[in-house]
Parts: structure tokens; C-alpha cells; sequence
């Protein structure tokens, strides 16, 4: 599964499942933009590292993924550099677990903001260059919750739902053409999204670390095991290749069957 020559723009990835996706689609040949807001020296240290090992192919770009034009200025900066943008892996992603009734509007504005809007208007800067390079992959990555619903998740299962939609008319709307989109479905990633939920879940139901992963979060996974940040990667280097020439406006799962329950 060659993607040599292939540009990759992953939002949201200095940790994580998207770090896990950049170090993937670099190992399969790809040249990969790392991103996040943060422009910490440790961003561009894990940028440097990753190029050292892929003969210079990974670079890190700044960009809020909660501010239009500055998702926008990512595709702009990757196609200033590069010439062109192949591949963009919408991933940037919070969260915040409340209930409705008392959940803060910032927080909401700011999940649908970075998990939704985001892909918008990468994916609306990004398609005039994919279609000029007659090639392109754009890949979501939305959740089990973007499936199938929480409690106390209002703003994430809304965001998560909405980028499959969204997914859906970016592939009908490309279906002609050599581009597709796809969102990858992951269940629970021990990354530190999930971390940062354990010991607010450890008060509320009075368990230990162990419990909570067990009893709250791997409950609802019959493989009973987190998915890893490779094998989410490794999906998206096949929704790359050859292969998925034909896959397009689909959701693939990758929850230990989480959602054929
Ligand atoms: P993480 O916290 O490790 O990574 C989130 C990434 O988003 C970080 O790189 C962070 O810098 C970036 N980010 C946050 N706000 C941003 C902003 N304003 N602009 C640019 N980047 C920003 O968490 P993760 O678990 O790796 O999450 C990655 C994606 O996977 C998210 O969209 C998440 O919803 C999704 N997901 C995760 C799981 C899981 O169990 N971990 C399950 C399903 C879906």
C-alpha cells in the first residue's frame, strides 16, 4: 500500500490517534503535516523526530481548528509548501461529559466547532486542489458516538453524527470523480482524550482506575480490549491505497464490535 508522493494533512496531531495516523500514512510513503494550536517546541520536536525517520517527510504547521480561516490556512501553508494536499485526516477533536441541562454553550460551540466545522472547511479548501491533482482521500475520524448515542455527551454524539453526515455528501459529491471520503468509527483509544475521562468517572461511581476501564468503558466493547492508535493508522492507509478505489461514503468501525450490538 504505497502512498510515496502522496501529501497528508492530519489536524489535531501532536498525540493520539492522529500522532498514531501521521506515523502510519509516513511509514506507507506519504509526506505528513502534523497539527495542532499549540506550537510548543515539543510539536515541532515531534515533527523533527518523525522526519528523521522518514527521510525528512513530516513537517508541523499551527492552526486552531476552531477558527475557519485558519483551517483554511492549513490546506493554503501544506499547498504553499508542497505543491498540493492528497490526503487530509480530519481528527482534531475534544470533549467535555455533562449533563444537557447544564452543559456550558462555550463547550458546545467549541466540540462542534473543532470535531465538525473543522472538517468542513479543510475538506472545502482542500477538494479545488484534490480535483486539480485528479487524486484524493479524505478520511474522518468520527466515533462509535457518531453511530450510537451517550449519556452526557450532547455536544460530542451531535458533532460526531453530523461529520458522518457530512461525510456522505462530500462522497456524493465526488462520486465521479478520483476522490473519495470515508469516517473511520473508532470505539475506545487509550489516548489522552480517554485518559483525562478517568478521574472524573473514578468520583462519580466511586471505582478504581481499573474498575472505570473495565466496567464503564470496555462494558460497551464486546472485544473488551481499547483499540490502538496503529490499527486506526492502518485503516487509514487503506482507505488510501488502491484498494478503496471504490469505498466512498461509507463508516467503517474499528470498536471491537461495539456497534453490532
Ligand atoms: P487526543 O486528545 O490525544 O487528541 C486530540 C487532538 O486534537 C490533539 O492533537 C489536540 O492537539 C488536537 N486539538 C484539540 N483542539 C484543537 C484545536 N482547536 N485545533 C487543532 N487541534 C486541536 O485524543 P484522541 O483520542 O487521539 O482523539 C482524536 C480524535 O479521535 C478525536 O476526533 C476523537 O473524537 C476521536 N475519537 C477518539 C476515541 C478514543 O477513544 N480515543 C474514540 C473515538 C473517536
Amino acid at each position: 500500500m504505497s502512498l510515496n508522493g502522496k501529501v497528508a494533512v492530519i489536524t489535531g496531531s501532536n498525540s493520539g490517534i492522529g500522532l498514531g495516523v501521521a506515523e502510519e500514512l509516513a511509514k506507507a510513503g506519504a509526506t505528513v503535516v502534523l497539527n495542532s494550536f499549540t506550537d510548543r517546541d515539543e510539536d515541532h520536536a515531534l515533527a523533527a523526530e518523525l522526519a528523521e525517520r522518514t527521510e525528512g517527510r513530516a513537517i508541523y504547521i499551527k492552526a486552531d481548528m476552531s477558527k475557519a480561516d485558519e483551517c483554511r490556512a492549513l490546506i493554503d501553508q501544506t499547498v504553499e509548501r508542497f505543491g498540493s494536499v492528497d490526503i487530509i485526516v480530519n481528527n482534531a477533536g475534544i470533549q467535555h461529559v455533562e449533563g444537557i441541562d447544564t452543559f456550558p454553550t462555550e463547550k458546545w460551540d467549541a466540540i462542534i466547532a473543532i470535531n465538525m466545522s473543522s472538517a468542513f472547511h479543510t475538506t472545502a479548501a482542500a477538494l479545488p486542489h484534490m480535483r486539480k491533482a485528479g487524486w484524493g482521500r479524505v478520511v474522518n475520524i468520527a466515533s462509535a458516538h457518531g453511530l450510537t448515542a451517550s449519556p452526557y455527551k450532547s455536544a460530542y454524539v451531535a458533532a460526531k453524527h453530523g461529520v458522518v453526515g457530512m461525510t456522505k455528501v462530500v462522497a456524493l459529491e465526488t462520486a465521479q470523480e478520483p476522490i473519495t471520503a470515508n469516517a473511520i468509527c473508532p470505539g475506545y483509544v487509550l489516548t489522552p482524550l480517554v485518559e483525562s475521562q478517568i478521574p472524573d468517572t473514578m468520583k462519580k461511581y466511586d471505582m478504581d482506575r481499573e474498575t472505570v476501564i473495565k466496567q464503564v468503558m470496555l462494558e460497551r466493547q464486546p472485544s473488551k480490549e481499547f483499540a490502538t492508535t496503529e490499527q486506526i493508522g492502518g485503516t487509514v492507509v487503506f482507505l488510501c491505497s488502491d484498494a478503496a478505489t471504490q469505498i466512498t461514503g461509507t463508516t467503517i468501525s474499528v470498536d471491537g464490535g461495539w456497534t453490532a450490538l
